[in-house]
């Protein structure tokens, strides 16, 4: 809400100054993008997503996106980085991130990894999955058949945590709607959610990982496969689960259309 006009001006004031800090040069007009700044507006505020059905916002995401050009889409996605940027609904992880880690890749991917939240190194460096666990997660993506840039990777949350704690709920439901928006307007044929946290806030499910690897799910109309948590692979953890996820990654290419590479 805003106390006054000045208010009001002092606060479109800095939030163009973030979008042009954040690289935003234009802003485009025209129907589908129109609603997206609508929506964007009433993007609900903190802590007030309800579970299950796409938020408001989402929404418009989803229809802005059905009628944009990949253009169209990606400097949306810029616009809604540069919201991240500026968020502070959870004061804890606001006040301790070194920045937002928003996402890497472009639009209009066939596939899109949903991992927790960044970690140290993603923290540092702005991009998700850059740490020991995203040296694995590219060697899965690579074991696939694709290159890294060929996908889409982001997190449900876009803070870390301290410690890279396991997020809250109530951060997971603060970042719904930016995670929502952020992948209609990606709009991917595949969804993966990586671990038990990704893949119960993905689908809104009380299910372990266990019960709810090895088919599809639907996210909204996309078909979504849930694996487990590259970070559980590593050496010190759980390496044998390796042969488990390439079985969900088969089924996935399968449901692609893709061939299955031999594995290395
Ligand atoms: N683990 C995650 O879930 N996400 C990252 O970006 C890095 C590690």
């Amino acid at each position: 809400m805003f106390n006054s006009e000045d208010e009001l001006r002092r606060q479109v004031r800095d939030h163009v100054e973030g979008l042009k800090s954040a690289g935003v040069e234009w802003l485009p007009a025209g129907p589908p993008i129109e609603l997206a700044f609508g929506v964007a507006a009433d993007a609900p505020p903190c802590g007030a997503n309800g579970a299950g059905a796409l938020t408001g916002a989402a929404e418009g995401a989803k229809s802005e996106a059905n009628g944009a050009t990949l253009d169209q889409r990606r400097q949306a996605l810029r616009v809604l980085a540069a919201e991240v940027k500026a968020c502070t609904c959870c004061a804890e992880l606001a006040s301790t991130r070194t920045q937002t880690v928003f996402g890497d890749g472009g639009p209009g991917v066939e596939l899109c990894f949903v991992g927790e939240a960044p970690g140290a190194d993603e923290d540092r460096q702005g991009l998700p999955f850059v740490g020991a666990a995203g040296q694995l997660l590219n060697r899965i993506i690579n074991a696939c058949g694709f290159k890294r840039e060929e996908v889409y990777i982001c997190n449900i949350l876009k803070c870390r945590p301290p410690g890279n704690r396991t997020p809250l709920p109530s951060e997971a439901a603060n970042c719904r709607h930016f995670l929502e928006r952020q992948i209609e307007l990606v709009k991917p044929k595949f969804l993966c959610a990586l671990g038990g946290c990704a893949a119960t806030n993905l689908l809104q499910s009380t299910l372990s990982l266990g019960k709810l690897r090895g088919k599809f799910h639907d996210w909204n109309g996309i078909p979504t496969i849930v694996t487990y948590h590259p970070a559980y692979l590593l050496p010190h953890r759980s390496p044998e689960k390796k042969k488990d996820v390439w079985e969900d990654m088969k089924m996935l290419l399968a449901r692609m259309g893709r061939p299955i590479p031999a594995k290395t």
